[in-house]
């Protein structure tokens, strides 16, 4: 039979007075009534409160939060999208759903005719971003997803997604 190395280990014994859980109950609560009776001072400023009257005082987000998706615009308020899929393709939620259509400009080969993300499927990776050639959607809205009251109000269509959006400053086939 092979040798097996055993470490042993001390077990900790308690006292009775320490089994009965008194002396740590009396602990927790006593911080917890200190916490409540310093935040009843009417001096807001000396309470140690860190509720966030939420809507009213609103989150500021660090500059690289990923929130809502956006689609950005080229200068004549297009969007930049150019139906590639490469998005598409590398969400692993496949949460997002293309349809591409021949563009009127013979410069511009596809664009999206149906763009949509369900942004509550979306597990907010920014892949997409990562994958996008020319800078055609990005997670800075700065805005977080709301509650949504119906499951449709989570699917964003093109049309919403560009109005989030904005100009884009990136060069794309050697144009702005
Ligand atoms: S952030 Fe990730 S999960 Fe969300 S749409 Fe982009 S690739 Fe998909
Ligand atoms: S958003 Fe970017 S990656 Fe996605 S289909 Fe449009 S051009 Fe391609």
């Amino acid at each position: 039979m092979a040798n097996v190395n055993v470490k042993k280990v001390d077990r900790i014994t308690q006292t009775l007075w320490e089994k009965s859980y008194i002396p740590e109950i009396v602990r927790g609560l006593s911080v917890t009534s200190r916490h409540f009776f310093r935040n009843l001072r009417p001096n807001k400023a000396k309470r140690t409160t860190f509720t966030r009257e939420y809507p009213e005082v609103q989150t500021v987000y660090p500059e690289r939060y990923r929130g809502l998706h956006r689609l950005m615009l080229r200068d004549d308020g297009q969007v930049r999208c150019v139906a590639c899929m490469c998005c598409s393709t590398i969400c692993p939620a496949d949460c997002i759903h293309i349809e591409a259509g021949e563009h009127d400009d013979p410069t511009i080969e596809k664009y999206p005719s149906i763009f949509v993300i369900d942004e509550l499927r979306c597990i907010v990776c920014g892949l997409c971003v990562e994958a996008c050639p020319c800078d055609a959607i990005r997670m800075d809205s700065g805005k977080h997803i709301p509650p949504y009251g119906e499951r449709d109000e989570a699917f964003f269509d093109r049309d919403l997604l560009m109005q989030l959006g904005g100009l884009s400053q990136a060069k794309q086939g050697g144009r702005r």
